[in-house]
């Protein structure tokens, strides 16, 4: 069992704040919030709060916010339902979406299917920093485009978009603006209103609460097509019965989101910073992947020259640290990271890259303990590659 977690990125810890808020909905207050009586009025008043807590976060109304089961559905919701809602905006049948590569699968393959149901898709260029470019929005924008969809911060490399830039250019052209924003809400402050968005996706188990759960704020007027059909819930736009103790985590980690964010934040990126200047200066060969200038607090991400990432991960979960690569393994072959190689990386670097990704409870002794082990697991990896071998000579 590692001993020190660098993967919040992945998932946080529940607090124990949240855990506690809970409890009471896991027991004795078990009623369905849609029920008259006292047991399901007690369930309903707690969700409301949430909501309430929710909304406090992102400053938006509590009636802009529908409950989901995480970021994954949120996203899918925003990016289908809002295109779904807009069939009397297509012009001459024909819909335009523009969005990025290094989305979240949840964003890009929901893409892919709005693709197969004939929407136009433009997929921003990106440059080596990850950050996307204004100038390239504002040449993607068309008449019939209904919906613009760019995260706020990248899983994989931590890079911040310009959403609020984003979001007046596609309130000058009524297109609707969604960011998800799964990977910022409790890292970074996030403001609906200074970022002039219509659609924002949250979950609760990358800000220290439950999985399972999640939110999307969709602003008032914001025409939406549901994914799912069934009950009334959540105002006709995600039916289901409220998964009572999840909502509760939410809302309960969303308040102390709200209350701990500064210090978090500071006390993070110092730790960040620390981790990334301890490996360049011990290690050779390494590359910090993303716009440092633009990137959240918490996330590193690098390459080593002449390793694969998935061994690093491996050897340091050995040694006690855990932490990523951004590949996925797909059916046994492991694919280079799609938002590396969409900001440039060839397939080799992208596979010798690992994510650190630090959290509320990471101290400074964590960050010691892997600045200890990354430079030994390296140097041993590298002694076993024949690749490495050639990169000195070639
Ligand atoms: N969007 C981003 C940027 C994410 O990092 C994640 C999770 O890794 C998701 C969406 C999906 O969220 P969930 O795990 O709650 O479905």
């Amino acid at each position: 069992m590692p001993s020190v977690y660098l993967d919040n990125n992945a998932t946080t810890p529940v607090a124990p704040e949240v855990a506690e808020a809970m409890w009471p909905y896991l027991h004795e207050e078990f009623g369905n919030a849609s029920s008259v009586h006292e047991f399901g009025q007690r369930a309903r008043e707690a969700v409301e709060r949430a909501r309430a807590q929710v909304a406090a976060l992102i400053n938006a109304q509590p009636a802009e916010i529908v409950f989901t089961s995480g970021g994954t559905e949120s996203d899918n919701l925003a990016v289908l339902g809002a295109v779904e809602a807009a069939r009397h905006r297509s012009i001459a049948g024909r819909k335009h979406v523009i969005s990025t590569p290094i989305e979240h699968p949840a964003v890009l393959y929901a893409a892919r299917m709005l693709e197969r149901r004939q929407v136009d898709l433009t997929y921003l260029p990106m440059g080596r920093g990850g950050v996307v470019d204004l100038a390239d929005v504002q040449r993607a924008l068309r008449t019939e485009t209904i919906l613009i969809s760019v995260m706020l911060a990248n899983n994989e490399i931590g890079t911040l978009q310009p959403i609020a830039e984003i979001g007046r250019l596609a309130r000058e052209r009524h297109t609707v603006c969604h960011t998800d924003a799964v990977q910022a809400v409790g890292k970074v402050p996030v403001d609906v209103e200074k970022l002039g968005v219509d659609l924002l996706s949250l979950s609760a188990h990358k800000l220290y609460g439950p999985k399972g759960v999640g939110a999307l704020y969709a602003r008032k007027g914001t025409r939406l097509e549901p994914l799912m059909h069934g009950g009334h819930h959540e105002r006709d736009r995600r039916p289901g019965t409220e998964n009572v103790p999840g909502i509760v985590g939410l809302g309960a980690a969303a308040e102390l989101a709200a209350q701990r964010l500064e210090e978090d934040t500071r006390r993070i990126a110092a730790l960040r910073d620390r981790l990334q200047a301890g490996i360049l200066e011990r290690v050779e060969g390494v590359r910090v992947n993303g716009d440092a200038a633009h990137r959240q607090p918490n996330t590193l991400n690098v390459s080593f020259q002449g390793v694969k990432g998935e061994a690093v991960v491996m050897a340091l979960d050995l040694e006690g640290v855990a932490c990523s690569t951004g590949s996925a393994c797909a059916s046994g072959s492991v694919e280079p990271s799609h938002v590396l190689t969409a900001i440039g990386l060839s397939p080799d670097e992208a596979r010798g890259s690992i994510r650190l990704s630090l959290g509320r409870y990471n101290t400074e002794a964590d960050v010691e303990a892997a600045l200890e082990a990354i430079p030994s697991v390296v140097k041993r990896l590298r002694a076993l590659s024949p690749r490495y071998a050639h990169a000195g000579t070639d």
